[in-house]
């Protein structure tokens, strides 16, 4: 077994990863400075590469952007346990956390409260998470052809498996499906987050949201795991594998958060995954006494793609994230046996 640390002085540190320098045929474990702490201590990203003896893509994968989003680093970790570097056409270049100084501080943001996924590239002479946004990008995002980048759910709520990527797009869409979450959300890349930036460069990107925060979960970290070999057999990279069984995922066109209107406490009715009926019950909420203040129903029809879990629910808390479901016809790069059946699991 290697030992390895994120201070083990015999990992190589370095200011910006150059795949092309580093060696064919083998996993390399490096450590990219990007800024230095108010006594100079330099905070470094890990970065693992996998590199083949064949010239071909070189694929990102991301996790812990968001700092307490823990699901995408055991799926790393498994990536590199289980890939030969001998195997693969191209290289995997995977980075278990992007945002140290909040993985250290089991916090979603940056250590100054900024959320790093809604400032991307950064400002290269910008404020401190600014700063680290674009050394982030600039150091390490420049050698990708494609990008994963695996997220959770936010704290007190809870998500299915699945990925929001660009449909319109046929290679997103590829690479959305094949993936084999139980929803995919069609869902342009946004203006500064990591996906949004590394798509704009011209590199085909999807989100992947394993989950829910600060847990390992076996079975969605298999899961993920298993979609990104897919990934990896459908670019050539890896060699050809039957595509998983299974419910085909269910597409959505668009998703819209729903929100309370009153406080006290909520309880969500529907499951993960569920289609609800436009007027379906959706959540109760009670006062601190137990009687009902409010009912919740669904606008429309839709299905879960995530809900709270966190029973005090201030006015204006998040209730579920319902997904409207795409009209046949509406994706045909993403359709092939789409249906609306899969179960959550
Ligand atoms: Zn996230």
């Amino acid at each position: 077994m290697q030992s390895s640390s994120y201070q083990d002085p015999n990992i190589r540190c370095i200011d910006q990863l150059d795949i092309s320098e580093l060696p064919n045929g083998r996993t390399t474990r490096l450590l990219v400075s990007l800024v230095h702490d108010g006594i100079g201590r330099a905070t470094r990203i890990p970065v693992i590469v996998i590199k083949g003896n064949r010239a071909g893509p070189v694929f990102g994968v991301t996790a812990a952007l968001h700092g307490n989003e823990l699901n995408g680093i055991p799926v790393i970790h498994k990536l590199v346990e289980n890939i030969q570097a001998s195997a693969i056409r191209g290289a995997i270049v995977a980075m278990p956390v992007l945002n140290v100084p909040g993985l250290v501080r089991r916090e979603r943001e940056f250590r100054d409260g900024t959320d790093l996924n809604h400032i991307m590239p950064g400002i290269a002479d910008g404020n401190e998470p600014n700063a680290y946004a674009y050394r982030l990008t600039s150091r390490l995002m420049g050698c990708l052809d494609y990008l994963a980048d695996l997220h959770t759910a936010s704290f007190g709520r809870v998500n299915t498996l699945y990925v929001r990527a660009d449909l319109d797009d046929p290679l997103t869409a590829r690479m959305a499906m094949s993936q084999r979450p139980t929803i995919i959300l069609h869902n342009p890349p946004a203006d500064h987050t990591l996906r949004g930036y590394v798509s704009s460069v011209g590199k085909p990107s999807i989100t992947v949201e394993i989950g829910d925060p600060h847990v390992f979960q076996p079975q969605k970290i298999r899961r993920t795991l298993g979609g990104l070999r897919a990934l990896f057999s459908q670019m050539k990279m890896l060699p050809k594998r039957p595509l998983k069984k299974g419910p085909a995922p269910i597409l959505c066109a668009k998703s819209r958060w729903l929100y309370t209107d009153r406080g006290g406490l909520l309880q969500v009715i529907p499951e993960l995954a569920q289609v609800v009926e436009e007027g379906e019950l959706i959540a109760r909420q009670v006062d601190i006494f137990g009687d009902l203040v409010r009912e919740y129903r669904a606008p429309n029809r839709g299905v879960v793609i995530g809900k709270s879990i966190d029973p005090v629910s201030p006015t204006g808390s998040r209730i579920v994230h319902l997904g409207q479901l795409a009209e046949p016809g509406r994706f045909p790069h993403a359709e092939e046996q789409a249906t609306p059946q899969a179960a959550e699991t």
